[in-house]
């Protein structure tokens, strides 16, 4: 398939020497034309700041200290995000690939109408429309995402939660990205209103064909809407699959203890167990696979070598890092 993204090796620190703290490492991600893919794992498990990386937005003290982000355009030569300068950075950011940050309901603009705010989105950017096509475009978008028209003049307090997280879609997708990143931005709204808002984003990406990075700790979510999904624990991919084949047998213990800390999409009711015990401290990784200390599966070489991520021998196109499934072919750098 074609790639719109990769993302080769990433690193990403806060800080500096050995105040640094490792919170993106060595991360290998390729996204798909199209392609809606879920990004999973508990809190600080680099979730965001592999997003703010690739994206330049790392807020200080992040630095990024190695790899790749190379972009696709739909035609032209490749695009290393990671050199881009400031100008052409800006126009990457809404053009190529737009973000909505965790939490950006809340960072719509109280004051201002809906209609100031996609407006100013749209005049950044093609400075030179006329006034009445950027109006219109602005009423399309809003329909896109299910608002009607006439709620253009209304103030972001006036909206629901629901509406305003549809807005900001709406922004994200005015310039036509090929890349929309979402860091979960469902988090705050309740799980009618997050099914909803994923479902209607997986739906028009197959009318406009842009792809999805979508960051959630909700995993039932990523298996009902996703193509494929990537787990991420201790600022590393630990498993990547195809969701279903994800959700039908986790190679990871820690993916199978994140399927079961959520109840079934179908069937029985399960017991929510979570995972026993806590993320790893980042300033202090344990030695070997950085799960290890939670792993009701660990064994002899666990504790001493980290696992590569690759494709394991028994389990064919997927990606994991776990020495129960050794793996035949480390991922390609
Ligand atoms: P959540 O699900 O809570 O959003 P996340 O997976 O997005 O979590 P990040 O926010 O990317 O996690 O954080 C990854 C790690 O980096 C965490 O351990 C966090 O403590 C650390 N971190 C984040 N920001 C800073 C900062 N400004 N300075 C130092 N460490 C930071
Ligand atoms: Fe558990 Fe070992 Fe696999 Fe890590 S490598 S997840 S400790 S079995
Ligand atoms: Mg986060």
């Amino acid at each position: 398939r074609d790639p719109v993204l990769e993302i080769r090796g990433l690193r990403v620190d806060y800080g500096l020497g050995d105040a640094a703290v490792h919170a993106v490492r060595d991360v290998d991600l390729t996204l798909h034309r199209g392609e809606v893919l879920g990004l999973a794992g508990e809190s600080g498990s680099g979730k965001s700041t592999l997003a703010y990386g690739l994206t330049r937005l790392l807020p200080p003290p992040g630095v990024i200290s190695g790899g790749e982000v190379v972009y696709h355009p739909v035609d032209g030569p490749p695009v290393d995000v990671l050199s881009l300068s400031p100008a052409r950075l800006r126009a990457f950011r809404w053009a190529d690939t737009s973000i909505v940050f965790q939490g950006a309901m809340n960072s719509l603009n109280p004051v201002h109408r809906i209609s100031t705010q996609l407006l100013d989105v749209i005049k950044a950017h093609e400075p030179r429309s006329a006034a009445a096509a950027r109006l219109a475009r602005a009423r399309d978008l809003l329909r896109l995402v299910g608002i009607s028209a006439d709620r253009l003049e209304s103030y972001p307090h006036q909206l629901s939660g629901g509406m305003r997280q549809r807005v900001m879609i709406a922004m994200a997708l005015a310039l036509e990205p090929q890349v929309v990143i979402m860091d979960e931005p469902t988090t705050a709204l309740d799980v009618v209103m997050q099914r909803q808002i994923l479902g209607q984003l997986a739906e028009l990406r197959q009318r406009l064909g842009f792809a999805v990075l979508f960051i959630t700790h909700d995993l039932s979510l990523l298996v009902e809407f996703s193509d494929r999904i990537a787990i991420m624990y201790g600022g590393r991919i630990v498993e990547e699959a195809p969701a279903a084949d994800l959700y039908r047998r986790a190679l990871h213990p820690y993916t199978d203890g994140l399927l079961h800390s959520f109840p079934a999409l179908r069937g029985a009711r399960r017991e929510l167990t979570g995972i026993p015990g806590s993320p790893p401290d980042l300033r202090a990784m344990p030695t070997g696979c950085a799960f290890h200390p939670r792993c009701p599966r660990a064994f002899t070489p666990c504790d001493t070598d980290v696992p590569p991520l690759g494709r394991p021998a028994d389990a064919p196109g997927r990606d994991v890092a776990c020495w129960l499934h050794p793996v035949a072919e480390p991922v390609p750098r």
